[in-house]
């Protein structure tokens, strides 16, 4: 395993190097946020534990930025603080665990295993949930045979949905992680979400994006 290590605390960051080099894998460290998401763009890591407040660019973001250019690397977040609402933010980000400072090495190196260990020791390039598979790089969508071309929103949209397995996501996230830069309201997401929805049932999907209401949505799976 290849971890990369962005903190700008560099006794705490070469710290967290040490406690991986120990378990035998391989860490990098980097201090601040624009090298942090240069290095996690790069490919070369098979995971990446990341403080939240860094100079630069902060680990929401980095972990937003790579999330939307399709870099599937599982994000381990750090941070000092215990507010719910940090840990819903970065998880609403992108990240896929959530650590507070401080911690033993222990428990970082098995949050560690935990999140490679689901991601498996290989690159992947293909989200699933339930019975459906998402492919990153074809941005096809696919149950069992059935197999659908998702367009550049309808993509973004879903793999928003799938990577936030269960939880709800709300229409304002997906409005301003999927249409950033344009004047979009939160018809397009409707509009957009309705697209997906007609696709899931052509592939004969058990899975459902289900509306709550003033929430957001949530993939669900059907019961036989
Ligand atoms: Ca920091």
């Amino acid at each position: 395993m290849n971890i990369l290590v962005v903190e700008d605390e560099r006794n705490l960051a070469d710290a967290i190097v040490h406690i991986i080099e120990g378990d035998a894998q391989h860490a990098d460290a980097v201090y601040d946020g624009r090298a942090g998401l240069r290095a996690a763009l790069s490919g070369a890591y098979d995971a990446v534990v990341m403080d939240i407040m860094l100079p630069g660019m902060d680990g929401n973001e980095i972990v937003h930025e790579m999330r939307r250019q399709g870099v599937s690397v599982p994000v381990l977040m750090l941070t000092a603080r215990t507010s719910l609402d940090d840990k819903v933010k970065g998880l609403d980000a992108g990240a896929d665990d959530y650590m507070t400072k401080p911690f033993e090495a222990p428990e970082l190196l098995a949050r560690l295993r935990a999140l490679t260990r689901r991601r498996g020791d290989v690159l992947i390039d293909e989200v699933t949930f339930a019975d459906v598979k998402l492919d990153l790089s074809t941005h096809d969508l696919s149950c069992r045979d059935a197999v659908v071309h998702l367009s550049g929103k309808e993509f973004e949209v879903m793999s928003i949905l799938m990577t936030s397995s269960a939880r709800v996501v709300s229409k304002q996230d997906l409005l301003s992680r999927v249409w950033a830069d344009s004047e979009a309201s939160e018809n397009s997401v409707e509009a957009y979400v309705s697209f997906l929805r007609k696709k899931l049932a052509h592939i004969g999907s058990k899975v459902q994006i289900t509306t709550l209401r003033m929430l957001g949505y949530r993939l669900e799976v059907l019961a036989d």
